[in-house]
Order: structure tokens, then sequence, then C-alpha cells
């Protein structure tokens, strides 16, 4: 069940539409019909399954909104008056359409989430907006979104630390003794982050034993760990829709010197993709501070995906964090950095972080040790 409960920080999602009224008044669109449920909740609070929200440019924050109107049916009214006590409900199944009769004949540009409508769905608007035009307006509140608040932080910070609850706890019981099966090692730390408050895992936990550790997103198998193995989990937490994401790779038993001098490699990376965050930085320059360690030593070839991502209420948000990202990075921002180096058939590393970026470089919220052989003593 969602909570029904109103979201941390109060008062923080009128302060959000606000700035996302700057946005709109800056691309010259008199309105926004936001359809996607992540930034419904963003904006408002509500965590309802059907749910649209009409944001006018022209309303004063000082002066209250009289024009933001929320919409959502009739098994959420209750969880509505509960979470988004601040706006007017409009209750109908179809919410996005109805937002827009209702509006219509004053809604002038109204720009929509074109991201996340579907054809049919612009079909529909269309019918219902006789006087005004509908205009495409991708990634409007997934830009505000890029940007935390104190609040959103302290989320990621928890989710985070539950990773770590799990993942040290784990290991401390012997959960990574040989025979064990991928299977059991995801099901385990899962639990273990449900009792440490999450509300569950932020994403299907990935767990790679031996050659399966060359496969990035590996998905968890009944094969058991062996002695030798590299093994590398990731996985996360999810606290009030918040997601923390954690890779780290560690030795069943002792490494052989290919496997300790990998791990080293891909450790150097991260600590160079993590000390290149910061204020101003464009996020493919940190890219390239990690690739460029693992390019140095010849396995340029083997880091097959973008260094991180953005993550918040989507476990992959704004902004990217790869060669071909154009994202500059900003205080606030929660990215990851994750180099990895897949070898088929032999294993692979991958060492990921959740950090938050200050004005004095970025902070790690997964404080897991990153060691090979992992001790339980951070
Ligand atoms: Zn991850
Ligand atoms: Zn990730």
């Amino acid at each position: 069940m969602e909570p029904t409960r109103p979201e941390r920080a109060p008062g923080g999602h009128a302060r959000r539409r606000d700035a996302l009224r700057r946005l709109l008044r800056e691309a010259g669109l008199d309105a926004l019909l936001v359809t996607d449920l992540v930034n419904v909740r963003y904006l408002t609070g509500f965590t309802g399954s059907n749910a649209a929200l009409l944001v006018h440019a022209d309303d004063e924050a000082d002066r209250g909104e009289d024009r933001t109107v929320l919409a959502t049916d009739g098994r959420y009214t209750t969880q509505a008056a509960a979470q988004t006590p601040d706006l007017p409900v409009l209750v109908e199944r179809a919410c996005a359409p109805a937002l827009l009769r209702r509006g219509e004949g004053r809604a002038g540009t109204v720009g929509f989430d074109s991201a996340h409508v579907t054809v049919d769905g612009h079909a529909d608007l269309l019918t219902v907006l006789e006087h005004g035009e509908l205009r495409r307006a991708p990634g409007l509140v997934e830009t505000l979104r890029a940007v935390k608040d104190a609040g959103e932080v302290d989320a990621l910070r928890q989710a985070c630390a539950a990773a770590d609850v799990a993942l040290v706890g784990m290991i401390t019981a012997g959960g990574l003794a040989p025979g064990r099966t991928e299977r059991e090692v995801a099901r385990d730390l899962e639990e273990r982050m449900r009792e440490a408050g999450a509300e569950g895992p932020s994403f299907d936990s990935i767990v790679a034993a031996g050659a399966h550790a060359a496969i990035p997103h590996h998905r968890p198998t009944d094969a058991p760990l062996a002695d030798g193995d590299l093994l590398t989990m990731d996985f996360g937490a999810l606290v009030d829709g918040y997601h923390s994401d954690m890779t780290r790779t560690v030795l069943i038993g002792a490494p052989e010197d290919w496997q300790r001098d990998l791990h080293a490699l891909v450790a150097e990376a991260a600590a160079a993709g993590r000390a290149a965050l910061a204020p101003g930085v464009a996020t493919r320059d940190v890219d390239a501070a990690a690739r460029d360690v693992i390019t140095a030593a010849g396995f340029g070839e083997h880091f097959v995906h973008g260094l991180g991502h953005g993550v918040g209420l989507v476990i992959h948000e704004a902004p990217a964090v790869s060669a071909t990202a154009t994202a500059t990075l900003e205080t606030g921002m929660t990215v990851t950095v994750e180099p990895g180096v897949y070898l088929a058939g032999r294993g692979g590393v991958r060492i990921e972080d959740t950090l938050v970026v200050t004005d004095d470089g970025a902070v790690p919220l997964t404080q897991s040790p990153r060691d090979l052989e992992f001790r339980d003593d951070p």
C-alpha cells in the first residue's frame, strides 16, 4: 500500500510548482498538462495510480494558486484530500482530457509531457481543446527533479543507509558462503533492506557470481557461489519513493592476481569519477575522468556503458553521466558513479556509489566498504 500521509517537506510541493511556473514562462507556455505520475507526485505529493495536473504559468505563489488543479478518479478522493489538501481536485476517470475541458477557452498554449503521452492520448487531448494550442514540452519537470531539496536528499540518504545495513549485515552473518545461490543472496539483501526501514528494493537486484559477473545486468539464478568467484551485487532500497543504487564486487575466497588487478583498476576509475563531481562540471567530463583510467590500462572496450545517472523518484533519471551526455552538474544533484569492466567468460567488476553534489564536491550517500575482500568494520 502506498502511504496516504503527507510527504516530507510539506509546502515544498507548492515551491516546486512555483519553480515550474518560471520554466513555463521562459518556454512561452500558458500552462502545462502534467500526466506522468512521477511528475505529478513530485509537484503535489499525490501517489495514486491515476492522476493528471494542470499548472498555469500566471498563478502567483504569494496570492495562492487559484488555477492549479489535480485530477484523479473516485478511488482516490480520500487519498487526494489527505495528500494534497492545498489543491482543488477534479474527480474524473479520464484525468487529462477532463482538465483541458475544464480550462477550455482560456487555456492558450498548453504544454504537455510529450515523452509520456501516447499517440492515442494526444488525439484525445486534441478533441477537447478547441481554442487553445497543444505544444510538446518534454523534460520541464524532470529538469526541476534533477536538483534535490533537503528533504529529498534525506530520503535518498536513508535509502542508501538501508542498503549499507543490508550488505554489511548479510556478510557479517555469513551470507556469502560458497554454495549459496545468487537468488538466495538477492532475497537476503532485499529482506534486510526492508528490516532496515525500506519500502522494498528500488529495482530488481543484480547478483552475479563467477562468469555471470561479466554480464552487466545479469538476473540472479540458482547458480551457487563458488570459491574463487568474483561476485557482483547491484541493488538498492526504496524510502518514501526515493531510490538508492549501489554496486559492490567482492571475492568469494582468496583472489587471484588478475582479479585483484581488475578490482583495483575499477576502484581507481570510480575514485576518479567521484573526484570529478562538482557544480559546473559537464557530466561527460565526469565520464571521461573515470573512463580514461580504464582506457589507459587497455580495458576501454570492456567498459560498455555510461558512467552513471541521476537517481531520485526514478532509478534512472536526469542527469545522464555518459560520454554523450549534455548535462552540467549543479549543487543538489544526486548521481551514481559506476564504472565496470566485463571480461566475457571470466567475470567482471563494477563499483557503484550514489552521491550528492555539494558546493564542495560530492558526498557519497552509499557508504559500504569498497574492498574486494569485504570487511564488516567500515
Ligand atoms: Zn546499480
Ligand atoms: Zn546505477
